[in-house]
């Protein structure tokens, strides 16, 4: 198959070129290549191409809070799809008191016969127990190279900082990456039994029990401990100027620390939590939102490296029958937002139409240091001779309406409604199959594979 008259963009640079894929690969790519006989041709006249986007932060058929997130790994592989999504990093949950390896069977249960992209897992550690170290070295065996633990939720996924360096010190040796969910816990847990008692119970309060500075706090503890420890960390979801100085502060002095931000932390603020009657549930996601000062640093941050990777953290619960739960407490809002389908949309307007980041830089930041963070490249992230044929065919002039009209993600909402863009995945290829393609999933179901992942991928070497 031959992909013609487009502009391939990788993260260096951005050049007419034709790329010839052979199988599952991509074979070469020159400034003119002859089709061979019989050789199947796609016109990219007018687009540009990108490697396919890869979005490490999602949580599909998740539980939580007595429900369960509402896309599984069919419909959320799928929707991300549309979007120009070909690889997710999803995240298998230990529960306390079992093995790891539990886990995973788990999570490969769920997405077996499911997933229509490629797809990795990291593991969520709840409890290190007496074997817990070793199983991590055993789980980096199976292709999990990152793990994730929680400085927040205390009582449900929350681990103590002795178990978070336990953790990094064995990471310092078997290569894998530790990601971070970082914010004090305690000191939000007792600022949200306050609210309650005090009958502050609508969705805004879930914005306003969760400060900037127990971010920022975590974020300067985990740094601590990557120095104390020697090894890399991974922040998830950064939403606030505060938490990033101190990224910004710790990288500018070697520290390997990383961080991802995430679309809704980007182009939405707190005022969405304090929509009339119930409606700020649907956005109801920790961090929470906030205030509008904050955006315009993380687009700053963007463009100058201090953080890396923009991620979606997509936790999708319906608005009617989920997000429901919550109706007299805000604390029992499932926690989780859609977003998978549409990162490279907003991205790409909001950042590249808007003029805050270059086509390379966008690049980079969906899909290159994705896969090199988390041991997938070149396989992944790149359009070179040996890859993965995952390739998006991207029109920069189509006009979108995002909707849940017509979206394809399974849920009632989107955090996005009526924002109009500029730019959109006209054709998605997944391992040299055409998955998408104007606007039809041609894709099967359970087609995607389970992506053995290589520590020390990182960066930070
Ligand atoms: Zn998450």
């Amino acid at each position: 198959m031959l992909i013609r008259n487009g502009t391939v963009v990788t993260s260096k640079d951005s050049r007419p070129a034709t790329i010839r894929i052979e199988g599952e690969h991509i074979k070469e790519l020159g400034p003119i290549l002859k089709a061979a006989a019989g050789e199947q041709i796609i016109d990219a006249t007018g687009m540009l191409v990108f490697p396919g986007g890869i979005d490490v932060h999602t949580h599909l058929d998740m539980p939580f809070g007595g429900t369960t997130s509402s896309d599984d790994f069919e419909t959320g592989t799928k929707a991300a799809a549309f979007g120009g999504t070909t690889t997710l990093i999803d995240f298998a949950i230990q529960p306390k008191g079992t093995r790891m390896r539990d886990a995973l069977d788990t999570w490969w249960k769920k997405a077996q016969n499911r997933a229509c992209i490629d797809y990795g897992l990291h593991l969520i550690v709840t409890d290190l127990g007496t074997a817990g170290l070793d199983d991590m070295d055993e789980i980096v065996k199976e292709g999990v190279a990152s793990f994730k633990l929680f400085m927040a939720y205390p009582g449900v996924l929350m681990v103590d900082d002795a178990t978070i360096f336990q953790a990094l010190s064995r990471t310092a040796k078997n290569g894998a990456l530790i990601c971070l969910h970082a914010e004090n816990g305690g000191i939000i847990d007792v600022i949200v039994r306050r609210a309650i008692a005090e009958g502050k119970t609508a969705p805004i309060y879930h914005g306003l029990t969760r400060p900037v500075t127990a971010e920022a706090e975590a974020v300067h503890r985990a740094v601590a401990m990557s120095e104390i420890s020697g090894a890399p960390v991974y922040i998830v979801h950064l939403s606030s100027e505060d938490a990033l100085n101190e990224v910004r502060e710790a990288r500018d002095r070697g520290v390997p620390v990383f961080a991802e931000t995430c679309p809704q932390y980007l182009l939405l603020t707190i005022d969405e939590l304090a929509r009339p009657g119930f409606e700020g549930a649907k956005y109801v996601f920790t961090p929470p939102l906030r205030e509008k000062q904050h955006p315009p640093k993380l687009w700053e941050g963007l463009k100058h490296d201090h953080l890396q990777v923009v991620s979606t953290d997509h936790c999708p619960f319906c608005f009617e029958d989920q997000k429901i739960l919550g109706k007299d407490d805000f604390t029992k809002i499932p926690n989780g937002g859609p977003g998978v389908e549409n990162r490279l949309q907003l991205l790409f307007n909001y950042g590249v139409n808007e003029g805050k980041l270059s086509l390379n830089r966008f690049v980079e930041l969906v899909s290159t240091t994705p896969a090199k963070l988390f041991g997938l490249y070149p396989r992944k992230g790149e359009i070179a001779p040996g890859s993965d044929a995952d390739l998006v065919i991207w029109d920069p002039k189509a006009a979108y309406t995002i909707s849940a009209k017509t979206h394809h993600m399974r849920v009632d909402y989107s955090m996005f409604e009526g924002f109009q863009v500029t730019g959109n995945a006209r054709t998605v290829l997944s391992r040299g199959e055409i998955i998408v393609d104007n606007g039809k999933f041609l894709g099967r179901t359970g087609r995607g594979n389970f992506l053995k992942r290589v520590a020390r991928g990182g960066a930070w070497q």
